[in-house]
């Protein structure tokens, strides 16, 4: 179980962090060259979303708290940006890095440069590909999230007792990350068969998942979608649900369904999943908008992350609990798997308030 700090813990670590003359955000402004062991660099994707914040400032923390310096970047979603980052972590002397990649298969020079300065990586939450220089990979279960959202669809409409057909959207994640395969490829494995017995119905014929992708994970690339969608394929038949893959591709089909009036008296909103359990996903989830997300304990991602990094440094062996899945294309990926939770409004107080992951005040 997580120990969430006390204040005066908080407050302790960083009159030590004080001490070793370290900036607050964690950045050594020496380049890490004398901290005692060495500089991590830590490239997360986006800010965008809460979840990659917390990411960061979690394995910031917990690298500080074991003596490590941190570089921790944010790349806006540019590649660009994560590629040139990289090369200054590189350049500062860091000693391992931790990636959690914009475009999965973008990394193979900038790694190729870190291998040749013999620093470690590891490929955080997203696999990187088409490279042999990674070391281990920290994750969650990313074809159980898809079948969670799926189970959810088919368990919230009855679909093994029910006689009449339902109509289904379905969503996809950006066809960059590896992660988004996995997701469509797990919810698929509930629903085809739904689909191929006619059950469940897919008006748009939209079933591919290049057809169904939402680059970067826009929620307003796939409010656009919705949008078009609703106007062709939806004049005289209702949607009954949607497969979302994350919260904030959630918020924008629900934007768009709501700006046909869904959620009115007489035309029910559809079941929506979603993944991640944002602030306002979860909120929208009480408000009875959205209908589901998939919790991923980031604080413990953070940890086995740390975990691994840890024992990349000092000689000892990572632990991991799959050999098989991740196939970069180069190698195959030593991981850690974590397990997702599903969550909806009657399960949210005891996985998200019990766990300490938000308040009761937040979620007011
Ligand atoms: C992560 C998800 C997240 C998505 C969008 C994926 O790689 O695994 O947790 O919802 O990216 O940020």
């Amino acid at each position: 179980m997580h120990r969430v700090p006390t204040a005066l813990s908080a407050a302790a670590l960083t009159l030590t962090l004080a001490a070793c003359g370290q900036s607050s955000n964690g950045v050594g402004d020496d380049g890490g060259k004398d901290a005692k062991g060495g500089l991590i660099g830590i490239a997360m994707p986006t800010k965008s979303s809460e979840r990659w914040i917390n990411d960061g400032d979690n394995m910031a923390k917990q690298f500080r708290a074991k003596g490590y310096k941190t570089d921790l970047q944010y790349g806006d979603n540019v590649v660009e940006n994560q590629v040139a980052q990289i090369e200054n972590m590189i350049t500062k002397g860091a000693k391992l890095l931790v990636v959690g990649a914009i475009d999965g298969s973008s990394l193979t020079d900038v790694l190729q440069k870190a291998a040749d300065a013999n620093i470690k990586v590891i490929s955080y939450d997203r696999l990187i590909r088409g490279t042999e220089n990674v070391d281990y990979y920290a994750t969650f279960d990313n074809f159980k999230v898809g079948v969670l959202q799926g189970t959810y669809i088919a368990e919230k409409l009855s679909l093994r007792d029910s006689k009449r057909p339902f109509s289904i959207e379905l969503f996809a994640g950006s066809p960059d990350d590896n992660n988004a395969t996995f997701f469509f490829k797990g919810a698929m494995s509930v629903l085809k068969p739904y689909i191929d017995d006619k059950k469940l119905v897919v008006r748009s014929k939209q079933t591919g998942f290049s057809q169904v992708a939402t680059l970067r994970w826009d929620g307003g690339v796939a409010q656009s979608r919705m949008d078009n969608l609703l106007s062709k394929a939806y004049t005289s038949n209702r949607v009954d649900a949607v497969l979302s893959p994350y919260d904030g591709i959630s918020i924008g089909i629900l934007s768009s369904l709501k700006g046909v009036g869904y959620g009115d008296a007489g035309k029910p909103l559809p079941v929506v999943t979603g993944q991640d359990a944002e602030l306002a996903s979860v909120k929208s989830i009480i408000a009875g908008e959205q209908t589901q997300t998939v919790y991923k304990d980031t604080r413990e991602l953070a940890r086995v992350a740390v975990q691994m990094g840890d024992a990349v440094l000092t000689g000892g062996k990572p632990e991991v609990n799959d050999t098989e899945q991740y196939d970069n294309g180069n190698k195959i990926v030593p991981s850690y798997l974590l397990d997702p939770v599903s969550v909806d409004k009657d399960n949210y107080r005891e996985v998200l308030i019990d766990s300490g992951q938000y308040t009761d005040g937040q979620l007011k």
